[in-house]
């Protein structure tokens, strides 16, 4: 080891050559042990509630201990080896424990408070004030402004949340792999692809057993529902699936009481903060304003696409009994039908697609929107990193460094799964200057194929294309900002409701024609993407959107409506409460035995409650911001529209967290936004 651990120096990138397994609880600790002592200083009589004294030295603690995290973090992503998760793993909960009794510091808020309420507040840049009542604002949330007599309770009921959270996910993964169906006659497999029976007859020898195993999980139920031709199997897996965690099951799985409770104690604590209901806690740090603003937003959006949706449905029945010979359609159906109607429409293939993207020509197409948007340009960089097939670039406008990011394309047995961006670096004020920011984008795409020595690039599906553009605006999100000070530079600070915008935004490219077919070329014949191809991409895109976007309305409404307007004491069930959302919303109505609340694990499990509705009001968002783009594309001819790119960069992507976002969307577009152009997007326009 030497003299200097790497993990703790912080001049410039992390120094992927020299950082091991071994240098992380020595540097992590250390760390932890720095920032104690600092916050034991600065919560004392002696520091001033001052910005200098006070706020920065604490930032840059957090700074230090942030950016060391973050290099095992990352390395432990896409380094899964047992020495590198083992580094991770043992220093893990000593870091979430520091931030959660950071969290929780009462001398830190009081100092806090006192610096707000001191005259230097009024001096600060608009950008430190709000950095000060962020501070304030998640303190407050987190209880810290409590009398003392109630904030034993307060605790209580964080702690039994988080353990219902918990118990509510695992009842629903014990549920889940409960099941299976058995199949022994292979004909009851006919429609599904080869890959999927192969993985049951997998699951039934692995269990000792004969024939197939099917199962709720994810790649198993999927396929069943969109392609088994036995309708009976459909039928039973349909029921087992849409009933687990619920009475009909094993009485410890049951997830109905822990829903019950659950409503009850976020209702306890909503009242204890002093609001109204749970879904005007959820709000408060989010860009939508107020309940009746998100309800109003998701039932004009259904009244819109009301009509699409009917239009949707009525088509595929009467598909369904022209070309299946069904006279009706029951839940069970509706995938397998969708299926077959959306083959015989737009038949194409993925793979017939994925010809036309090779890696190189992608990345330069990706480089050429960036750079025709902003007015950058991107060169390749050296550095050393985690693994030969990473690369570094850096940005640069008129010459001067912007940014600088890491790209790790390709799928490996050592990284996690998906698609991420993260920050290595937040842009900020230094002494010595303006430090830049450091990104990390990394996927999971296929590598290129060894071809008898040679090294044949990778070729990607669109959807993969898709996903590289959409990370890569989270990434532009975070090195184009233009705030000085960490907290808020960067996507830091965005509200969640928000975080969305420029990440989607960027998917848009990928429908656009003229951006499309210049970055495609067959990977035998170097033709560019057939125009008649690409109209078949777009109308699959656009295949029953009316009807999926009321199922999304649908969940977020009654996410919304079960955290404002509910009462979990009162008569009303929370089935009744569905029940009433479908008849208001939806177009397709499943069986009164379907439990889709018991294994809704993103309102109940993971962090959504009151909080669904973030992915359509993210979506309506980034399509009207685009629109933008459309109409500069009218005039000049491109959607690549240099002087909106200026625009967008300078309202939305520079100024990041530092204002309320929707201070920016209107900066940006002279207006509120509006659901139009998503509609239009997704096909819903009158003809
Ligand atoms: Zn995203």
């Amino acid at each position: 080891m030497d003299a200097m651990n790497p993990l703790l120096d912080f001049t410039d990138l992390p120094r992927f050559d020299a950082v091991r397994p071994a240098h992380v609880a020595p540097a992590i600790r250390q760390l932890l042990e720095d920032y104690r002592a600092l916050v034991a200083r600065l919560q004392g009589p002696d520091t001033p509630a001052s910005w200098a004294g006070f706020m920065q030295p604490l930032t840059d603690a957090g700074e230090r201990l942030g950016r060391a995290w973050g290099v095992v973090s990352h390395l432990h992503a896409v380094m899964d080896v047992p020495e590198w998760r083992e580094a991770y793993n043992s220093m893990l909960p000593e870091v979430t424990g520091f931030y959660a009794d950071l969290g929780q510091n009462l001398a830190l808020f009081a100092k806090v408070k006192e610096l707000r309420e001191s005259p230097e507040y009024a001096t600060l840049t608009a950008t430190r004030r709000r950095i000060v009542d962020n501070d304030l604002r998640d303190f407050r949330l987190s209880g810290a402004e409590l009398p003392e007599e109630r904030k034993p309770r307060f605790k209580e009921i964080q702690e039994e949340l988080s353990a219902l959270a918990a118990k509510f996910s695992e009842n629903l993964l014990d549920a889940t792999n409960a099941h299976a169906e058995w199949i022994d006659d292979e004909s009851r497999l006919a429609g599904l692809p080869a890959d999927v029976r192969a993985a049951a007859r997998t699951a039934a020898e692995k269990d000792g057993k004969p024939g197939w195993k099917l199962t709720l999980q994810a790649p198993c139920y999927i396929p069943v529902m969109q392609y088994a031709e036995d309708r009976d199997l459909r039928a039973r897996m349909y029921r087992a699936y849409t009933t687990r965690a619920a009475e009909f099951g094993e009485p410890e799985w049951d997830n109905g009481p822990l829903i019950g409770r659950l409503l009850k104690l976020r209702a306890e604590e909503a009242e204890l903060l002093g609001y109204g209901n749970y879904a005007e806690v959820s709000l408060v740090a989010k860009m939508a304003e107020s309940t009746s603003q998100v309800a109003g937003f998701l039932r004009e959006l259904a009244a819109k696409a009301r009509p699409f949706a009917e239009k949707d449905v009525a088509e595929l029945r009467e598909f369904a009994k022209a070309e299946l010979g069904m006279a009706s359609l029951e839940s069970w159906d509706l995938a397998w039908a969708a299926e077959k109607l959306k083959e015989a429409r737009y038949a194409f293939s993925d793979e017939e697609v994925k010809q036309y993207f090779p890696e190189p020509k992608v990345m330069a197409g990706l480089f050429r929107v960036v750079e025709a948007l902003f007015s950058v340009r991107i060169e390749a960089d050296t550095a050393p990193v985690w693994h030969p097939d990473a690369r570094l670039f850096r940005i640069l406008r008129d010459g001067k460094l912007v940014g600088r990011f890491f790209v790790d394309l390709y799928a490996r047995d050592t990284k996690r799964g998906g698609a991420w961006m993260q920050d290595a670096i937040g842009r900020r004020q230094t002494d010595a200057g303006i430090q830049t920011p450091v990104a990390y984008l990394c996927c999971n795409f296929p590598a290129p194929v060894d071809d008898g020595g040679k090294r044949r690039p990778a070729t990607f599906s669109h959807n993969d294309v898709l996903t590289l553009f959409h990370e890569t605006g989270h990434g532009l999100h975070h090195l184009l900002t233009e705030v000085d000070d960490l907290p808020l530079s960067g996507i830091d600070g965005v509200e969640w409701d928000a975080v969305e915008l420029p990440s989607q935004f960027m998917e848009n490219f990928c429908f656009e024609w003229d951006v499309l077919s210049g970055m495609t070329a067959h990977a035998e014949t170097g033709e560019p993407l057939p125009r008649e191809l690409f109209d078949k991409m777009i109308a699959a895109k656009n295949f029953q959107s009316g009807m999926q976007t009321l199922r999304q309305i649908e969940f977020s409404l009654f996410d919304l409506l079960l955290h404002s307007e509910f009462d979990p004491a009162g008569t009303r069930t929370v089935q009744q409460l569905i029940a009433e959302v479908r008849q208001e919303v939806a177009v397709v109505f499943p069986p009164e035995w379907n439990r889709f609340a018991q294994s809704f694990s993103h309102i109940f499990g993971g962090g959504y409650a009151a909080g669904y509705y973030s992915y359509k009001w993210a979506e309506v968002l980034s399509a009207d911001a685009y629109a933008a783009f459309e109409e500069a594309g009218r005039v000049c001819g491109s959607t690549l529209d240099a002087e909106t790119g200026e625009r967008f960069w300078r309202e939305i992507l520079a100024v990041g967290g530092s204002r309320p976002a929707m201070e920016s969307f209107k900066a940006f577009r002279g207006r509120e936004p509006r659901v139009d152009a998503l509609l239009r997007h997704n096909g819903m326009i009158d003809a």
